[in-house]
């Protein structure tokens, strides 16, 4: 529906830490998979959800759903979608993660954020390139960590907001970022001020 404000989420270092965990596991478990720092060296891409050649696929075949269960909420970001939701917001959360390394990613993600309590309206899986997705249901805003994706979002006309992360913060660009929920909030109030957020996209 035209008048539906929809906010897009993404889970893996916006929604969560996941790099940490994921950071902890390689410098674990990384040796029994590559002798070099072969996995700790391509930690962006394997967040980017890039170069999964073998090395990389048979760690997350192994660790995947374990290391996924240890990622915490960021602070602040259950208040902030609740209250986006009251301020008549819908949350879509949408990820690249699916059944390639989860058994079934729809059922893990939903459990996952039942647990924490995390509001949504739609959870939309296996979504690496976000662009698509995000016309197609009409996202007026997608918060997401990956540079990439916020800036093919900000060239084909939708607002993009980068969450800083450890893989990401050195890199530059043009797109709006924030370090944590309560900037999100902020800046999501900054638009509506400036009635972006209210132009009808039709
Ligand atoms: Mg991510």
């Amino acid at each position: 529906m035209a008048d539906e404000k929809i906010i897009g989420i993404d889970i893996d270092d916006t929604l969560n830490y996941s790099s940490e965990v994921i950071k902890e596991y390689i410098l674990k478990y990384g040796n029994n998979y590559s002798d070099d720092n072969y996995l700790i060296e391509n930690l962006d891409k394997i967040m980017r959800g890039l170069n999964f050649n073998g090395v990389i696929s048979s760690f997350f075949n192994d660790y995947c759903e374990e290391m996924a269960s240890q990622m915490k909420i960021k602070e602040n970001a259950k208040e902030v979608i609740d209250k986006l939701k009251h301020d008549g917001y819908k949350i879509y959360i949408i990820t690249a993660r699916s059944n390639k390394f989860y058994k079934n990613a729809y059922e893990f993600c939903n459990n996952y954020l039942n647990k924490n309590e995390i509001y949504f309206d739609k959870l939309i899986i296996g979504q690496n390139h976000k662009l698509n997705v995000c016309k197609d249901e009409n996202i007026l805003l997608m918060i997401d960590d990956s540079i990439d994706t916020c800036e093919k979002l900000e060239d084909n006309g939708i607002n993009s907001l980068v969450f800083n992360s450890i893989v990401n913060s050195e890199k530059n660009t043009n797109c709006n970022r924030v370090n944590n929920w309560l900037e999100v909030y902020d800046y999501i109030k900054e638009l509506e001020h400036k009635k972006v957020m209210l132009l009808d996209k039709n």
